[in-house]
């Protein structure tokens, strides 16, 4: 493709995907496709082409096998999972990001380099971070990741290496990493399980109380004690603003006084809500931020404790930047120390582009329109005798239950999907079934809460009227 061709082309693919999302928006699609696991192998040759194909021919395949077998997230009546970040500003932004090289030390992307972090700076300012978190402070910072699991991952890793340290010196042998142990409530996400897997330490989910639904912490104390009884090395506990169950909050001050008695790295995974951190924190523009996925932003404490698991040994093959630079703190910021891989791509693009063309007073509009929505969702639906809250309603994510019986929920949800007039995604507290209503898109609107309070109460009557008779 030479430079003619990407102009010809680049401008239909502009809008081709500025209709596709127009489309969604006047909901001349469904929200869900109708294809079935496989589907896409018995459509497309099995093999690559020999001979180059026209571009008319690939967006042909695109309109008909890839967006007919493609989940549309920003259709209103899509109300599964939680917000999906994707907005025109941050499309652009990926797509220019698309055309640069990646980065990994600063020589290697001097703008790279230096966008990521005064973007990690900005969010810190607009979520009034503590000051020793920005990346100017020198003492904690922050770097993109590709997503919330990877955070949590890198986190943990943080916390193991700065424990295994402590230890060196203590004992005679080397700690097995095996007595590592690390916490989380039952609600929090599955990434924590495969973080410590990875890790290959244990992890121990305890029980949260009734009320907040938050993890409890005399039972995170009492485990603690247990464990150290048992020769155990407790070391790390992940705390969760907005669970994905229900967006429940772990409280941050009990759990964070723990961490600090008993010299446990306290990690926050907030991948949805955003908050305050403690020793390391996570959260994802990609999801109420209007950023396309991936960007997921990490912030730690001490960015020397985070450097410390990742800094590598010897530079082997890999070619040396020799020449002096002249901003020592500069210099020593090579974001391939900041996480697992080496290169990455060029994601504070997008968070440039939408907190630029957005400012942070629309960004707030957008945060408070949405939680406006699941506030009047949740006022209509309560109307409703038959339907109950399964937990306080918290950011844009309403969670309840119709008439307190998990079969009967679960048939709800049940007929409603199938229907396809909602995507609705369930999840389970407390070994309960819970519907989960969640505002999803950038242009939500009330008439979509409207709509799918008539839907709901439509098939709620349908299930009356079958078990009435
Ligand atoms: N943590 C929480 C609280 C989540 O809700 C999610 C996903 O929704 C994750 C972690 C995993 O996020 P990611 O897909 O960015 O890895």
């Amino acid at each position: 493709m030479d430079a003619a061709e990407f102009r010809r082309c680049g401008k239909q693919l502009i809008d081709f995907i500025a209709d596709y999302i127009e489309s969604l928006n006047g909901n001349r699609r469904e929200a869900m496709p109708r294809v079935l696991p496989g589907y896409l192998r018995q459509r497309l040759p099995l093999r690559p082409p020999d001979q180059p194909e026209t571009w008319e021919r690939v967006m042909s395949d695109v309109e008909e096998h890839i967006l007919s077998g493609t989940a549309h997230w920003l259709h209103p009546d899509f109300n599964a999972y939680f917000p999906i970040g994707i907005s025109y500003a941050s499309v652009l932004g990926d797509l220019l990001s698309s055309s640069f090289g990646v980065g990994f030390t600063w020589r290697s992307n001097p703008a790279l380099t230096e966008l990521e972090r005064l973007m990690l700076d900005w969010l810190a300012e607009m979520m009034g971070m503590p000051a020793h978190f920005r990346n100017d402070s020198g003492i904690g910072g922050g770097a993109l990741q590709g997503s919330a699991s990877d955070c949590v991952l890198v986190s943990m890793l943080a916390a193991r290496k700065e424990k295994l340290t402590q230890l060196i010196g203590k004992d005679a042998e080397p700690l097995p990493v095996s007595r590592l142990v690390a916490y989380c409530s039952q609600l929090a996400h599955p990434c924590v399980d495969k973080a410590a897997v990875i890790c290959g330490v244990r992890l121990r989910r305890l029980g949260y109380d009734d009320e907040n639904l938050a993890l409890r912490c005399d039972l995170l104390e009492s485990a603690v004690l247990e464990d150290r009884q048992l020769g155990l090395v407790p070391f790390y506990v992940c705390a969760v603003l907005g669970t994905t169950a229900c967006a429940s909050c772990d409280n941050l001050s009990d759990v964070g006084a723990v961490c600090h008695r008993e010299q446990l790295w306290c990690h926050v995974d907030a991948a949805y809500s955003g908050g305050r951190p403690v020793d390391s924190f996570n959260f994802n523009p990609s999801k109420w931020l209007l950023c396309t996925f991936d960007a997921s932003v990490l912030w730690v404490k001490s960015q020397s404790k985070l450097k410390d698991a990742f800094v590598s040994g010897p530079r082997a093959s890999i070619p040396v930047d020799d020449a002096p630079i002249s901003n020592p703190l500069e210099q020593i910021c090579d974001l391939k120390d900041w996480g697992i891989p080496l290169s990455r791509r060029f994601r504070s693009l997008k968070l440039w582009f939408v907190i630029r063309l957005y400012g942070v007073e629309g960004l707030q509009r957008h945060i408070r329109l949405h939680c406006r929505l699941a506030q009047s969702f949740e006022s209509q639906l309560l109307k409703d005798g038959r339907f109950q809250l399964a937990a306080k309603t918290r950011f844009s994510l309403v969670c309840f239950r119709f008439r307190d019986s998990d079969a009967l929920s679960r048939l709800l949800v049940c007929r409603i999907n199938q229907s396809r007039d909602l995507h609705l995604m369930p999840a389970s507290v407390r070994d309960r079934y819970i519907i989960r209503y969640a505002i999803v898109r950038e242009r939500a609107v009330e008439a979509d809460v409207n709509r799918a309070i008539r839907v709901i109460l439509k098939h709620a009557d349908q299930l009356d009227g079958k078990f009435s008779n």
